[in-house]
């Protein structure tokens, strides 16, 4: 993806491991990601509508804690780079330009758990004798 909108990192207990580690979350306009740097657990977000018109937050049906982040980004409507107020929950994600309100509704789409960098079961090489 060369779009680079959202590129931000929050640490907090992992939901999925528990690790107190960095949660990397990327967005750009097609799609919402938050990734765990400790364990992999990647959560997908799809985009569910655009507002110019901050029409207040939407209300979070969460099973944790709700995240609201500071990110740097450049808004696609007004074009300024500067603060966006992400919020996010377990089942949404969205972006707001603090310029002139325009948000990204993100709604969870679906989970993935990155392969462990070091696996349990080790591919054993036969050695020549
Ligand atoms: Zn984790
Ligand atoms: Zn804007």
């Amino acid at each position: 993806m060369s779009e680079r909108f959202i590129f931000t990192r929050h640490r907090t207990n992992c939901y999925h491991c528990g690790e107190d580690a960095d949660q990397i979350i990327k967005a750009v306009s097609a799609q919402a990601q938050v990734i765990c740097s400790a364990c992999g657990a990647t959560r997908i977000f799809i985009p569910l509508f655009e507002n110019s018109k901050a029409i207040g937050v939407c209300t979070p049906i969460g099973c944790y804690d709700v995240w609201d982040i500071e990110a740097c980004g450049q808004c696609k409507n007004c074009g300024v780079a500067g603060p966006h107020d992400l919020t996010i929950g377990c089942s949404h994600f969205t972006t707001r330009c603090r310029n002139c309100g325009y948000t990204h509704f993100y709604r969870f789409n679906l989970e993935y758990m990155a392969r462990c960098p070091i696996g349990e079961e080790e591919v054993s090489v036969p050695r020549a004798p």
